[in-house]
């Protein structure tokens, strides 16, 4: 988007700071400020992030904690909350209805996320038959998604020899999503991980009775549950 991303753009990334699972999480020992996170996750200046986040406090949808980290309100948190919700549902029109492919509806979904209003999407939801995830596997009701996060793991944190299921896609990085459908990582697959080995930046996964190995990149944006 040319003008730079949204109100809603910044809440959907907070929220993903907020209720953290995998790459999502905070790098590194002493987390940086959230502005820069921010600024990084929607491939913004610093200064942009800090702008927008000015403006996100004065409307009450977050406030700053005491490193000046950006802290969703009961407002803020309702509004980041309607919001995923509503692009999953967008996801799931443009894949069951529209016939586009999982990695074709994030974007779209990004394009289309102020056409439709709270009452269009709750329409769309009925007709679809209230669908429980997106086409990547995110929990359409993001109470479900918060508890589920206790139970997921990013592919790369597991342990060799354990066995898993691919049960949600990173969806930011559009290039890795489609890569993941390319190489048949989607939501559903069993894997299996044989060996890491960070220093080559690989994680060798059994997969479909075959093996390949996959970047930590790749194997950070797959979130699964161990077996
Ligand atoms: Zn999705």
């Amino acid at each position: 988007m040319a003008q730079g991303h949204s109100v809603d753009e910044y809440l959907e990334t907070i929220y993903f700071l907020a209720f953290p699972i995998g790459e999502y999480t905070p790098r590194g020992a002493g987390s940086p400020p959230l502005a820069s996170r921010v600024a990084e996750m929607l491939h913004v200046s610093r200064a942009s992030a800090g702008e927008m986040l000015k403006r996100l406090e004065a409307e009450g949808l977050i406030e700053r904690g005491a490193r000046k980290e950006a802290l969703l309100t009961d407002t803020g948190r309702e509004r980041a909350e309607r919001v995923v919700r509503k692009h999953r549902i967008i996801e799931r029109l443009l894949t069951d209805f529209m016939g586009y492919t999982g990695y074709e509806a994030h974007e779209r979904a990004d394009e289309l996320g102020d056409t439709f209003d709270d009452e269009m999407v709750a329409r769309i939801d009925e007709k679809l038959g209230h669908p429980e995830r997106c086409p990547h596997g995110w929990p359409v009701d993001p109470q479900v998604e918060q508890a589920e996060n206790l139970e997921l793991a990013p592919l790369a944190a597991l342990e060799p020899g354990t066995k898993a299921t691919i049960v949600r896609l990173a969806e930011h990085d559009g290039v890795l999503l489609h890569w993941f459908y390319d190489q048949g990582l989607v939501p559903g697959t069993s894997i299996v991980v044989r060996a890491t080995q960070p220093a080559a930046d690989e994680v060798t996964i059994g997969l479909n009775g075959g093996e390949r190995s996959i970047s930590v990149k790749a194997a950070a944006g797959l979130f699964v549950k161990p077996a």
